[in-house]
């Protein structure tokens, strides 16, 4: 049996629509040479794609340049995976680092990149496979898309305009909103009719169980984007929550009312 298409898709942006992994490993090594002063400054060849697989860890940016010491120190990939918080601590006291002045040098570095050529930035940053054709297909449907994220609207905007995508009746609630995920769901919830069926799709299990925790969002059917940012380990975690479903790329380009029958593993 199927379920009817949502009459809402909330669809998170960076590791769900957009691979921002590119510019995470840029910003992140700029960052690593301004705070550490290596002799080199081009990044050994493999570490990008180590970074690639060991990014999920990060809960937030600051760790990223850590997460580039750490790996050219030889920390093993599997460790990272398994024991990062506790890497990162230890390795941010041996190196004298605080989380704040790697903040503020993230920020930094990524703020003037975007002054500087805006351009170039964007050009880091890519969409899935399959998801702009997808996009364009339901903005055409009766379901009411909104891309709810972390990243400011305006960059989300100009990612989408260079793929033509018409956005008029797309609904984009990005950093400006300055709100939790699952307050923003909340309010969206509340313009919304009492009978409106409500999807959200994401990449960071810890939202998903964030969103999962609040009793009047409990209708809410929650997706984990197995593409975007997130560990084997959290998708074996989803893949037995009675309350999330892990949903593939392939399946995100399938039609909404087959996503709860097929992608259930329940
Ligand atoms: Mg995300």
């Amino acid at each position: 049996m199927s379920v009817l298409a949502p009459t809402v898709l909330a669809l998170d942006f960076d590791g769900v629509l957009c691979n921002g992994m590119k510019e995470y490993f840029q910003t992140s090594w700029r960052a690593y040479c301004n705070l550490w002063q290596p002799d080199e400054t081009s990044p050994p060849d493999g570490l990008a794609e180590q970074f690639y697989r060991t990014r999920p860890v990060i809960e937030t940016g600051w760790e990223m340049p850590l997460l580039v010491r750490s790996l050219l120190l030889g920390t093993s990939e599997a460790e990272i995976l398994l024991h990062w918080t506790t890497i990162a601590k230890q390795q941010a006291v041996k190196d004298g680092m605080e989380a704040a002045q790697l903040a503020a040098e993230v920020d930094g570095v990524r703020d003037r990149w975007i002054k500087r050529d805006v351009e170039s930035w964007l050009a880091e940053q890519e969409f899935y496979p399959g998801i702009i054709p997808q996009l364009k297909t339901w903005l055409t449907s009766d379901t009411e898309i909104i891309i709810i994220s972390t990243k400011e609207g305006r960059f989300i905007q100009q990612l989408l305009q260079q793929h033509h995508v018409d956005f008029t009746k797309l609904k984009i609630l990005g950093k400006e909103v300055k709100r939790p995920k699952p307050e923003t769901l909340r309010s969206l919830r509340s313009e919304q009719a009492s009978n409106a069926t409500f999807w959200f799709v994401e990449d960071r299990l810890q939202t998903l169980q964030a969103v999962k925790q609040q009793a009047d969002l409990a209708d809410v059917k929650l997706f984990l984007a197995e593409w975007g940012y997130n560990t084997q380990p959290e998708r074996d975690l989803a893949a037995h929550d009675a309350q999330i479903y892990v949903l593939s790329l392939q399946h995100f380009s399938q039609p909404l009312e087959t996503w709860i029958t097929e992608s259930s593993a329940l």
